[in-house]
């Protein structure tokens, strides 16, 4: 692959999206026991009471990828079948064409299952053409050694908001 078709509008890149933080507000879904229930626009609750409330912007965001070739995942340290039934309940299942969510840190093994599912598809990816949003770092020394330079955004940290994350995405991924 050379230079110009790294940076090509039509390759395939990949969005790989935190979800506890970074796509709501609560910190730990795995916490937050269901059954859950809509209680209002964007917002889930359990039978305790807890609240999670989507940000809109987030979103915004990851349908503005879509719309840009982006192939979109969920990326979390958390029970998958709470998070499914999150997703469902919120009704933004549509968003994510794949899910790597599972209860384990190994967040690096997850993109290398992923870049496996979608190269058995024939969609081979570099690292630069990965972003992955998420509200803590934690991950990345494992992700860099592991899977190699993809385009971390630290969202509410480096990355002030989704605004500056397309800003990003638009000079680094999608190209000219
Ligand atoms: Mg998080």
């Amino acid at each position: 692959m050379n230079q110009n078709q790294k940076k090509g509008k039509t390759d395939p890149w990949l969005l790989m999206m935190d979800l506890d933080g970074t796509v709501w507000d609560h910190l730990d879904i795995s916490s937050v026991r269901p059954p859950y229930h809509t209680a209002g626009p964007g917002k889930i609750q359990n039978q305790d009471g807890t609240v999670i409330a989507v940000f809109p912007e987030a979103l915004e965001f990851i349908r503005w990828c879509r719309s840009n070739g982006a192939i979109t995942c969920t990326l979390s340290w958390n029970h998958r079948d709470y998070v499914m039934e999150a997703l469902e309940k919120l009704g933004i299942m549509e968003l994510f064409d794949y899910h790597e969510t599972e209860f384990s840190p190994a967040k690096d093994q997850r993109i290398l299952h992923l870049l496996d599912v979608l190269r058995q598809k024939g969609t081979t990816l570099t690292p630069e053409r990965i972003v992955y949003v998420d509200d803590r770092d934690i991950h990345m020394d494992d992700i860099r050694r592991n899977v190699g330079n993809i385009l971390f955004l630290h969202i509410w940290k480096e990355v002030r908001n989704y605004e500056e994350a397309r800003e990003i995405i638009r000079n680094r991924i999608i190209g000219e």
